[in-house]
């Protein structure tokens, strides 16, 4: 991978995580604010029942004393109704009396009222004091823990500020540039290319694009999203063979018209695949380059099966592939492998190194243990 998209890859990691810690630390002051006004309607709500009991005891005492008003004029009355000279008088004053009675009946009826309400008032400011002092306790935490988060959270966006920073400095300045003018505008600048796909718009690139981003050599940006593109061989799908790393490598068939060599030592094309044909007493043979599946020259043709025509090209580096495809169906690739047959050898090739790499140690081994003996 080229060392500038490595450092794009911790540069976006970067950009990530203070993305993520300035919408933290922007968070918590709006969830104190929704704390502290839920706590201002406990206040309020507080405040309400006590007004409501203050207001019920100055409504007692106004009934009261209206008795009290009411109990003066009746013995008033009483005293009255001992100098009264006619029937009549008498009668209008009992009839008063008996009103004031009524009237004190009525006060006693409110007062009564009241008591049973008083009771319930003082529940209900009781409950509102104890949830309140509750409501305060736990505002006071949350803040506290606020103001421990915040502090944290503004010591990392320093740490990953200053990362970033030592970043953009190592990076090349055109390939920042485009990265960060992406990023503003898709919230990404970078996308990781699979099965031939670019993960960040999922539009199918070119075999060539496509090859280009696996060798690594050069930034190659997406022509559709404009991200730039980065390649990991680990998480790449490679569609038409389900089968896991363990399935054992098939061996290609000596005796078949049609054979696929890899070599490592091409002259100046340096690795190339070669296809050699057999038919009717002739032989072709096709090069192609073996990262970007381009085709080096022409079709050469000789006479006898490939093996007596091209003795030159099947050295002891050679390694014979699986793989077979009609000749009209190479003439139709034209100039360039597609990209599936492509990733089709080069998996067989790495098949191959695999299987070398396991002799190899399994020699290795072997002649230390002797030595060892020995
Ligand atoms: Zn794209």
């Amino acid at each position: 991978m080229l060392p500038d998209i490595e450092k794009l890859l911790q540069l976006q990691v970067a950009d990530q995580e203070i993305r993520k810690l300035k919408e933290e630390i922007a968070e918590l002051p709006k969830r104190i604010t929704a704390i502290e006004q839920k706590l201002a309607g406990t206040k309020a709500h507080l405040e309400k029942t006590r007004a409501a009991a203050k207001a019920d005891e100055a409504n007692r005492k106004k009934f009261e004393s209206a008795i009290q008003d009411l109990q003066g004029k009746i013995s008033k009355y009483r005293d009255q109704s001992l100098d009264v000279k006619t029937n009549d008088q008498y009668k209008a004053l009992l009839h008063e009396i008996q009103f004031a009675e009524q009237e004190i009946r009525i006060n006693e009826d409110r007062i009564l009222e009241v008591m049973v309400n008083v009771e319930a008032r003082e529940k209900n400011v009781q409950a509102a004091e104890a949830e309140l002092k509750a409501e305060t306790a736990e505002i006071e935490k949350e803040k506290e823990d606020a103001r421990r988060v915040t502090a944290e959270d503004q010591k990392k966006l320093a740490d990953w500020n200053a990362r970033r920073d030592g970043l953009r400095r190592e990076i090349s300045e055109d390939i920042l540039r485009q990265y960060e003018r992406v990023l503003k505008h898709r919230g990404t600048g970078l996308a990781e290319v699979r099965a031939h796909k670019c993960m960040g718009c999922q539009v199918m690139l070119r075999p060539q694009i496509y090859n280009e981003v696996r060798i690594g050599e050069k930034v190659v940006v997406c022509d559709s999203c404009q991200r730039i593109f980065y390649y990991n061989p680990e998480n790449d799908v490679i569609p038409e063979d389900g089968a896991g790393q363990t399935k054992k490598r098939p061996r290609p068939k000596s005796d078949s018209p049609q054979a696929w060599y890899y070599r490592p030592d091409f002259g100046e094309e340096g690795e190339v695949f070669l296809v050699f044909t057999n038919k009717d007493g002739n032989s072709t043979r096709r090069v192609y380059e073996i990262h970007t599946g381009r085709q080096i020259g022409g079709v050469l043709q000789r006479e006898g099966n490939y093996r007596q025509a091209f003795p030159e090209d099947l050295t002891d580096t050679a390694l014979r592939l699986n793989g077979h495809w009609e000749e009209t169906e190479i003439d139709e690739w034209g100039s360039e492998i597609p990209s599936n047959i492509l990733d089709a050898l080069l998996k067989d090739l790495l098949a191959i190194h695999r299987e070398q790499r396991a002799t190899h140690k399994a020699h290795a081994h072997a002649p230390a243990e002797q030595s060892a003996a020995g």
